[in-house]
């Protein structure tokens, strides 16, 4: 074999992606493992969106519906906009995707922050643009600097509102602020995923902003609050002069037929929803304030995850938490190596978590 790979793809890092609980379950041949690291909605799919799928299984012959007819118009009407002004994808990291397919020519930049979402980086580079990596200042995305980082040949802007893994927001006054510096020939992405997590007067107004001068696009999924990670669907709402590109890139069939159905079901189901709301408020305090109690600095979030110091080598606590069969995140692939980020599960699980994480910590004693 002589094959030859294109360099940017040589030299390409795959996601870490949080351990799949069959994995561990498998490796230390242990059952009923807690996966508390990938922000999943531990209370499961809406259990209209389960009965629907149901429903539409014995259509899996068919081709799906290419425009997603249902799903847009019931999107659309629910956030007040248009179909036209939504993409729906397969997950919102299809979204991602089909941006930089779209808008980034070899050579052309994208500026991100770190920490934040890895996924962006890996699509720039599979596409042979330039990422410029601006880090974050006080946890939060530094939007002077990013500002400061724009070329001409800079394309797209993205930024995880909450961010990934910090769980901080951008506040209105800053982000106005920095639109008033970006030019419109660049295209800033805003990356709801935990929006819904968010109390509602702190969310950025995405109407005001899909109006108004500058492309701003904003990216949903139902991975996370609505509970279908598993389904692979996310969408993005931007102005026709931006989507009407991506329905181009996109695969005609993109979006699967049993994730077009289980969305719309569960954006029926209120009740999942509330449920899951509650869940996350609770938890995240629980958490927070028995972790402190260990001695460890956990910071305030706006999403359904948090970061908590534990003072000792990440990778460490995460495999002692393994064998216990509690899954978190450890930190290291984000340059905090002491660091980890605890998905908010059930009252239940973040008892046993709490339990692993205490045992964990009392076996190995503080270092330095
Ligand atoms: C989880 C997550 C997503 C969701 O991606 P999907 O492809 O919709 O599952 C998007 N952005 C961020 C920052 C995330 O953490």
């Amino acid at each position: 074999m002589n094959i030859k790979v294109r360099k940017n793809i040589e030299s390409l890092v795959p996601y870490p992606p949080g351990k799949p609980l069959k994995e561990l379950e498998r490796e230390y041949e242990i059952s009923g493992c807690l996966k508390m690291a990938s922000n999943e909605n531990s209370l499961g799919p809406s259990p209209m969106a389960i009965e629907a799928i149901g429903r539409s299984l014995h259509d899996l012959h068919r081709y799906p519906d290419g425009s997603c007819y249902y799903l847009a118009r019931a999107l659309a009407e629910r956030l007040g906009l248009s179909p036209d002004e939504l993409v729906i994808g397969n997950g919102s990291n299809e979204i991602i995707e089909l941006l930089v397919s779209s808008f980034v020519s070899p050579g052309d930049e994208v500026v991100s922050s770190f920490p934040s979402f890895l996924v962006y980086q890996n699509a720039v580079q599979v596409r042979d643009g330039i990422n410029r990596v601006i880090p974050l200042k006080g946890m939060k995305h530094d939007l002077k600097s990013i500002a400061s980082k724009i070329t001409p040949r800079t394309r797209l802007i993205f930024l995880d509102n909450p961010n990934n893994p910090t769980g901080t927001l951008i506040e209105k006054q800053e982000f106005d602020d920095f639109l008033r510096y970006v030019p419109d020939t660049v295209i800033v992405v805003v990356d709801e995923a935990y929006i819904d997590f968010t109390r509602p007067e702190l969310r950025l107004n995405f109407r005001e902003y899909l109006q108004g001068q500058k492309p701003v696009v904003f990216l949903r999924t139902f991975s996370k609050a609505y509970g279908l990670a598993g389904l692979r669907i996310g969408y993005g709402m931007m102005r026709r002069e931006i989507s009407t590109y991506l329905h181009r890139v996109r695969q005609p069939f993109n979006v699967n037929e049993l994730a077009q159905v289980g969305a719309l079901a569960c954006l029926q189901d209120r009740d999942h929803y509330d449920r899951t709301m509650d869940m996350t408020r609770e938890g995240l305090h629980f958490l927070r304030t028995e972790i402190e109690k260990l001695d460890c600095r956990t910071y305030p979030s706006h999403a359904n995850f948090f970061l908590a110091d534990v003072g000792r080598n990440c990778r460490d606590v995460y495999e002692s938490m393994l064998r216990k069969g509690v899954i978190v995140r450890p930190m290291s692939a984000y340059e905090f190596p002491e660091f980890i980020r605890i998905t908010v599960g059930t009252e239940e699980e973040n008892k046993r978590l709490l339990a692993a994480l205490t045992e964990t910590l009392t076996e190995s004693g503080r270092e330095g």
